[in-house]
């Protein structure tokens, strides 16, 4: 083979399992799969430590950078420094909390502006689906201009700029994308069985998961797959916390709806009923629950009721996530987790006796599969070389203030996790945020990408 830039050796996570090869990087692309000990003349060669396995980078799907307008709490290029520290190498940023939010082509252009040349890792956006933008031709618009999908919230978002679909425009953006076969992913939570519940404020944490119950999740996703029913269209269910959801998944897939859904490392890997007395920097939406509803999003996931695993890496300021001196009900809500997901997500894996292949299936090539980037998330010949040096029995204990992300506020803070992301390579090269490379993506079948 000629004209090879790297070769790197050691283990490695194939889409066929981890074994011993050579991986040949020719043009940012992984040319070759072969024996540890293939003869390759490469520019540079890398051998990996006998700790170390390397493994696709990650998709994160489900991240707020939050700029422009809101980058005080976060921002492209701490956001992608994160991402990069945590083997991270494409990411997907919401519609919201930036300024403007991204519901029109030109909100669009304002945040690809803000983003262009400040990204260590691949950026690409969600468009969103709100009362304003139903009906105007800017949906298909967003579309062309090669947003991955729409979100919406069927609740309030927390957020002005971004109000959430009643139920007849649930089903107008359901009809409105299905003419173009345009992807909804729903934050569904039901607004009227949160109102009855509403929060009484204070300290404890029991009271706040008391105020989102589980039959929130499961009243929204019943009217999104009646959607589905009824439009043939596609949907994407965020941040599945409740067990109550799972069924009303299984059922609406094997009748043959076109419906995804995923969860995250927090709904995994945290007890509410560890959560002490206003502990806020775990105060996220929908709720963190309890250890059975754990036991429940890892056999969803194991038997393919749930999609995906994506950090929801949700920050704010330090002032703001505990507002209130610890009152659930005036704390900002969010988590950020972008950095740590894959570590929580495999000290809970190996401790449940779940193998790295599978974590990778939900984090790297399912969410890839999601945002519809096929040559992303797995070790194999023709896939682009995004590749992260993965020591999954290192271990190290969670300090915020040591984190890539903007704000020194994490709900993992004081966890011993093992798994530690040791170099991250986008393309072939080393990520360095200093010098950030990455680039600003389109849906590949996008007009003009
Ligand atoms: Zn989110």
């Amino acid at each position: 083979m000629t004209d090879v830039d790297l070769v790197l050796r050691g283990r490695v996570l194939t889409p066929e399992g981890e074994r011993e090869a050579s991986v040949a990087v020719v043009g940012g692309r992984i040319a070759a799969v072969g024996p540890a000990d293939a003869a390759a003349d490469a520019r540079e060669e890398r051998r990996l430590e006998p700790d170390e396995v390397l493994i696709p980078g990650l998709v994160d799907t489900h991240v707020h950078v939050n700029e422009p307008g809101r980058t005080e709490w976060e921002g492209f290029a701490t956001a992608t420094a994160a991402a990069a520290a945590g083997g991270v190498t494409t990411i997907l940023d919401m519609p919201l909390n930036s300024i403007p939010p991204t519901t029109t082509v030109p909100a669009l252009r304002v945040k690809q502006q803000a983003a262009q040349g400040r990204v260590a890792v691949d950026v690409g956006f969600w468009g969103g689906a709100v009362p304003g933008n139903l009906g105007t031709g800017e949906l298909r618009a967003l579309h062309e201009a090669g947003v991955f999908g729409f979100k919406c919230f069927l609740a309030p978002s927390g957020v002005d700029e971004f109000p959430h679909l009643g139920r007849a425009q649930l089903d107008a953006a359901l009809d409105e994308l299905a003419a173009f076969d345009g992807l909804l992913i729903v934050h569904a939570e039901d607004p009227d069985v949160l109102h009855a519940h509403e929060n009484p404020g204070g300290p404890r944490y029991a009271d706040y998961v008391a105020s989102r119950p589980d039959e929130a999740e499961a009243a929204a996703v019943e009217h999104v797959i009646a959607g589905l029913r009824r439009t043939g269209g596609r949907a994407h269910i965020l941040h599945v916390s409740s067990a109550a959801v799972l069924p009303l998944l299984r059922a609406a897939k094997a009748d043959g709806l076109r419906i995804t859904a995923e969860t995250c490392p927090h709904y995994l890997t945290i007890d509410a009923g560890q959560i002490g007395d206003g502990e806020t920097r775990f105060k996220c939406a929908p709720p963190i629950r309890d250890a059975a509803t754990q036991d429940a999003l890892w056999a969803a996931l194991a038997d393919g009721t749930l999609d995906a695993v994506v950090t929801d890496h949700s920050p704010a300021t330090v002032e703001l996530k505990t507002a209130g001196g610890g009152d659930f009900a005036r704390a900002w809500g969010g988590i950020s987790g972008l950095q740590l997901g894959l570590s929580a997500v495999w000290t809970a894996a190996r401790a449940r006796g779940v193998p790295l292949a599978e974590v990778l299936r939900w984090m790297s090539s399912g969410t890839a599969a999601l945002a519809g980037l096929p040559d992303r998330g797995r070790i194999a010949p023709g896939a682009r070389a995004d590749l992260a040096v993965f020591a999954p029995d290192e271990r190290f204990t969670v300090d915020a203030h040591a984190l890539a992300h903007r704000n020194p506020v994490t709900a993992y803070e004081g966890r011993e996790l093992r798994g530690r992301v040791r170099a991250t390579l986008l393309a072939g090269e080393p990520v360095d945020p200093a010098a950030p490379a990455g680039r600003l993506l389109s849906r590949p079948d996008a007009p003009g990408d």
